[in-house]
């Protein structure tokens, strides 16, 4: 706390992002990126784009790379929206389209980026429960409110929902704007994408930082129709009119149009993590059904902090949320299959000890 603080800055809860750390021989499994590098075409087009044109400001549309994204589904490139990581396209989300003269609501456990931006946005929100499986049950979100956003897959539950429960939520909330944000969605869901030219009240969220193993580049995108798209361009241009770099932009162009790479390295990311599910459950955790690129895991016997702990102390990270109705589980980015078996053997040391004493 300061003096000089503006007030609002005291009523904040920021996001806690998953620890970066420097420690040798880590084994970073908390935070959800990708264990493989971008397509090798990123290094050579950020490299083609480092020269002395890096002295004008770069495209405050991003054209080139919303003509990309927009071809691959067919779509005008005026329906996409690009910035900074779609945690930056989400705030423009909160601002420019969720901040109604109702609540918005979002399930209780879910993206916990989204409460830090109602406090810093001022949107008021209300939390729907998921079911006791831990999945999103669409009926419960009809009820009066001012919008809605949840993650399809959810996060950090992995569950995916399929496409015709969202245009059912759609269709229950039709002046009402719809936010799905499909930051895992390529690895086992389907893409609501293909819903925007029928419902006027969709935006679909995506990013670079998963499945595209850029999320050191910071690239997200939104796609809707044009008076969504409009109202994130109107936020944008108050605040930042120049969101991508030019190398960001070229890099997120070539990682965009290298499909084979992008398929082949999320095709492994999925296979790990089915393997990865079968021998947590050997071990006799519970294991959700995940479409995304982690797990979220829990063990009868041990509880998730001790788990947490002793990992640490073997220089491997995890992600655990000490919040209600989650703080005995923990969420495992899927890693190589290498890193998957040296996380199983550290975890069958722990658990091996723990039933030994
Ligand atoms: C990772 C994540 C994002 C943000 O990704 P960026 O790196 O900012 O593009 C958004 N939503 C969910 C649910 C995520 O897990």
């Amino acid at each position: 706390m300061s003096r000089y603080w503006s007030p609002i800055v005291s009523t904040l809860t920021p996001y806690v992002a998953g620890e970066q750390s420097a420690m040798s021989g880590l084994l970073k499994l908390n935070a959800n990126e990708s264990p493989y590098g971008p397509s090798p075409d990123v290094a050579v087009a950020i490299a083609a784009a480092l020269t002395d044109g890096l002295r004008l400001y770069p495209d405050p549309t991003s054209r080139r790379l919303r003509v990309a994204i927009a071809a691959s589904h067919g779509l005008d490139p005026d329906l996409v929206f690009v910035g900074n990581g779609s945690d930056e396209v989400l705030a423009h989300v909160f601002r420019g389209l969720l901040k109604q003269d109702a609540p918005l609501l979002f399930p209780d456990v879910t993206y916990s980026f989204y409460p830090s931006y109602c406090r810093l946005f001022g949107v008021a929100y209300r939390e729907v429960p998921l079911d006791e499986t831990m999945a999103v049950r669409v009926d419960d979100f009809r009820q009066p409110c001012g919008a809605i956003i949840l993650p399809n897959p959810n996060a950090p539950t992995g569950m995916a929902l399929g496409l015709d429960d969202i245009e059912r939520l759609l269709q229950d909330h039709p002046d009402r704007p719809v936010v799905i944000d499909e930051a895992y969605v390529d690895f086992g869901a389907d893409s609501a994408i293909k819903l925007v030219e029928r419902h006027p009240n969709l935006l679909v969220v995506q990013t670079f930082s998963k499945s595209r193993s850029m999320a050191g580049l910071r690239i997200g995108f939104a796609i809707g129709q044009r008076p969504l798209i409009e109202a994130l361009e109107r936020v944008r241009d108050s605040f930042n009119s120049y969101p991508l770099d030019r190398l960001a932009e070229a890099g997120a162009v070539a990682a965009w149009q290298d499909r084979a790479w992008f398929e082949k390295h999320r095709d492994m990311t999925i296979a790990s993590r089915e393997r990865l599910a079968t021998a947590l459950r050997a071990l006799g955790f519970d294991v959700l059904a995940s479409a995304a690129n982690f797990l979220f895991v829990a063990h009868p016997v041990r509880t998730a902090a001790e788990i947490l702990a002793e990992l640490r102390q073997r220089a491997i990270l995890v992600r655990h949320f000490n919040r209600p109705r989650i703080e005995n589980r923990l969420r495992i980015t899927v890693g190589t299959d290498a890193e998957c078996d040296r996380l199983v053997t550290a975890l069958q040391e722990i658990l091996g000890a723990a039933a030994g004493r």
